[in-house]
């Protein structure tokens, strides 16, 4: 028992060392993936409901390594949060996506809004206000037109500074969004005190729509409480007809999924909102 006990304890020491040895590797790339252009964002649209329009894109990042191929985002952001390059990436990411934008404007799209994904400690960074308020004058966008997705674990983990910041960004006119609603902890006592003006209902909910009970009853649920605190609810990973269906008749205002379109690369996102056409939908 004593041998077995040992052999189990050094597999284990041998598997965090790999991991660990792994990581690190990835994050020295991760360092000088952002200067050697490795990075690149896509773009996966948004639309409106009733009547059907395609009101902006959400922009998601993506890293291809020649050392390590394409790495999902879920795998390397973590480690960007963990050595801190998730601050230069993050304002980077910001810059591109207003960047971007801009370019489809000056193409006729001048509606579009973009969405950004921020995480916990470009929120926690004091000037992230200043930050954003730089890129939105450098790019000359206006503020209205720019949605930063919070989650709630980013938001609820720093309650008193989160609002703060919150309320600043609101002040300049940016959107803000809670990501993944549903999933987290959060409290309505919360949802009432922040300045937040979009609910996104993760993909977690609308993937057993139309036929499972549960999801059925909780979708609606949450567009209903949405809208009577004056929010815009999105729901996020709709993948069929049915499923926009169920969200269009229970009144949810924007849809996002493989349905309308999976995240394309810019140029293909700028080609499929111009040809884009509300028959489409039918
Ligand atoms: P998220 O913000 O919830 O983004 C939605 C994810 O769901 C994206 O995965 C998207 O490709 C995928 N998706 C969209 N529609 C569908 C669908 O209909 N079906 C299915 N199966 N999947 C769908 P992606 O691009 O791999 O991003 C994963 C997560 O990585 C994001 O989740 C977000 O939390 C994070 N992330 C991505 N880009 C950034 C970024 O620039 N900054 C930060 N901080 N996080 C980012
Ligand atoms: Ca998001
Ligand atoms: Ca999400
Ligand atoms: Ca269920």
């Amino acid at each position: 028992a004593k041998a077995a006990g040992r052999c189990t304890f050094i597999r284990y020491d041998d598997h965090m060392d790999v991991a660990a040895r792994q990581r690190a590797v990835v994050s020295g790339a991760l360092r000088r993936a952002l200067d050697r252009g490795e990075l690149r964002l896509v773009f996966q649209p948004r639309m409106a409901l009733s009547p059907p329009r395609i009101t902006g894109v959400e922009a998601l990042l993506r890293w291809s390594s020649p050392e390590h191929g394409d790495i999902a985002p879920s795998d390397f952001i973590p480690i960007a949060e963990e050595n801190g390059m998730i601050l230069e990436i993050g304002e980077w990411v910001l810059r591109e996506a207003c960047m971007m934008l801009q370019r489809w404007r000056q193409h006729g799209l001048d509606d579009m809004a973009v969405s950004v994904n921020v995480s916990v400690l470009q929120l926690l960074r004091g000037d992230f206000t200043d930050v954003v308020a730089r890129v939105l004058d450098d790019v000359g966008i206006p503020a209205h037109l720019l949605e930063l997705e919070l989650t709630e674990s980013v938001l609820m983990a720093n309650a008193e500074q989160s609002a703060a910041q919150l309320h600043a960004f609101r002040a300049l006119g940016v959107s803000l969004a809670i990501d993944d609603f549903g999933t987290g902890y959060s409290s309505l006592a919360y949802l009432k005190r922040l300045p937040i003006t979009t609910l996104k209902i993760d993909k977690a909910f609308v993937d057993g729509l139309p036929h499972d009970a549960e999801d059925s009853a909780i979708t609606p649920t949450i567009v209903a409480m949405g809208h009577s605190l004056g929010l815009r609810v999105v729901a996020e990973g709709v993948e069929t007809r049915a499923q926009m269906r169920f969200l269009a008749e229970r009144g949810c205002d924007e849809i996002q999924g493989f349905w309308i379109s999976p995240p394309l690369e810019a140029a293909q996102c700028l080609a499929f909102v111009r040809n884009w056409r509300p028959a489409s939908m039918q």
